[in-house]
C-alpha cells in the first residue's frame, strides 16, 4: 500500500516536473518570437527624493506584450526563464538600448531624469556588457549619470574580478549603482566595502512589517545606519501607505519608491508627472 502510494507520488512528481519544463520551453520560444517582433515595453517608476518630494530618477521595468495577450507573463516569471535559456543577453540589450533612447529623448526636451535599469547576473557574465553600455551612451549622446544600474547582492557576490573591475570603471565614470532587493541575499555586510555601489534599495519585504513589527523595523534601522555610515544613499521600495512613507521619512532615507507615489507608468505619463512637479 505504502509502496504503491510512493510510486504514485513519484509519477505525480515527474509529470508535473515535465509539465513545468514544457511550459518553460513554450514561454522561452514565445519570448524569442516576441524579441523578433519587438513586443516588449519599458515602464518607468519614479524614485522620490524624500527632501523635496520630487523625482529626478526612475526605474525601468520591462513588460512583455505579445500580440496574443494570453501568452503574457510577468517579469518575475519570464526573466528567470530568459536567464536559463540564454535569451537574457538579447533581452537585456533591448532594455539597455530602449532606456538609452528614452534618456536621450528626455534630455532633448530638457527633462532631467536618470533611468535605472535592472541588470541580471547572466548579462554581466557576457564580457561585452560594459562595452555595449559605453557604445549606447556614445550613440545616444548620454553622460554616465544618465543611466544607473541595479544589481542584486547575489550577483555582486558571484561576480569575478573582471566584472567587478568593469563595475568599478563605470562607477569611476559617475554611474550610479544600486544594490537591489537589499537584505534578501547574502547576509554579511562587510562585503559592501569591496563593491563600487552608491545606493542600497531595501527590499519591500522589510517594509511590510515595519514599523509595527519590531524585528522588521530593527532590520530597517540597522540597514539605514550601516548604509549611511558607508556613505551610501538609501532607497526604500514598495512604499504603499502614508504610514510607511512617514516611517521612511523618520529613518532619514534619501529616496522612496512605490505604489503610493506611482505605479510603473509609460514614458509619456512620466513626462506629464515631471512637468506637473516642475510647476
Ligand atoms: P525589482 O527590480 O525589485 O522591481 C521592483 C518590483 O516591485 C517591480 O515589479 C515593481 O513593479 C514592483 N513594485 C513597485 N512598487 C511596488 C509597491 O508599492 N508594491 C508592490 N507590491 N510592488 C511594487 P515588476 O515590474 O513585476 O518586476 C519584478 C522583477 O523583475 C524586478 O524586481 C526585477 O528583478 C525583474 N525585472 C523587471 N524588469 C527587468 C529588466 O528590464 N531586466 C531584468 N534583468 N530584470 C527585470
Ligand atoms: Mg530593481
Ligand atoms: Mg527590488
Ligand atoms: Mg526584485
Amino acid at each position: 500500500q505504502a509502496k504503491a502510494e510512493g510510486r504514485n507520488r513519484y509519477h505525480f512528481f515527474t509529470s508535473t516536473l515535465s509539465h513545468r519544463l514544457r511550459e518553460q520551453r513554450r514561454i522561452a520560444a514565445n519570448l524569442r518570437e516576441s524579441l523578433r517582433n519587438d513586443e516588449f515595453e519599458l515602464l518607468f517608476q519614479p524614485q522620490i527624493d524624500v527632501k523635496t518630494g520630487k523625482f529626478a530618477s526612475c526605474e525601468a521595468l520591462l513588460r512583455w506584450c505579445p500580440k496574443d495577450k494570453t501568452k503574457a507573463v510577468t517579469p518575475d516569471v519570464f526573466i528567470p526563464i530568459a536567464e536559463r535559456g540564454e535569451l537574457i543577453g538579447d533581452l537585456g540589450d533591448w532594455v539597455l538600448k530602449k532606456a538609452c533612447q528614452q534618456a536621450q529623448a528626455w534630455k532633448e526636451k530638457g527633462i532631467a531624469i536618470r533611468i535605472d535599469i535592472n541588470v541580471s547576473g547572466k548579462e554581466l557574465e557576457k564580457s561585452s556588457y560594459f562595452d555595449s553600455l559605453t557604445a549606447y551612451r556614445a550613440e545616444y549622446a548620454l553622460s554616465p549619470e544618465d543611466i544607473g544600474l541595479e544589481l542584486t547582492e547575489n550577483v555582486l557576490i558571484k561576480s569575478d574580478s573582471t566584472i567587478l573591475d568593469g563595475l568599478k570603471a563605470q562607477r569611476d565614470l559617475g554611474v550610479e549603482i544600486s544594490i537591489d532587493d537589499f537584505g534578501t541575499g547574502y547576509s554579511s555586510l562587510s562585503y559592501l566595502k569591496h563593491f563600487p555601489v552608491t545606493h542600497l534599495k531595501i527590499d519591500r519585504s522589510f517594509l511590510d512589517g515595519a514599523p509595527e513589527n519590531d524585528f522588521d523595523s530593527a532590520l530597517m534601522e540597522a540597514i539605514v545606519n550601516v548604509g549611511h555610515k558607508l556613505n551610501l544613499k538609501i532607497v526604500v521600495e514598495g512604499v504603499e501607505t502614508e504610514s510607511q512613507s512617514d516611517y521612511c521619512k523618520s529613518l532619514n532615507v534619501e529616496f522612496v519608491q512605490g505604489y503610493l507615489f506611482s505605479r510603473p507608468i509609460s514614458a509619456d505619463a512620466i513626462e506629464t508627472l515631471y512637468v506637473e512637479q516642475s510647476k
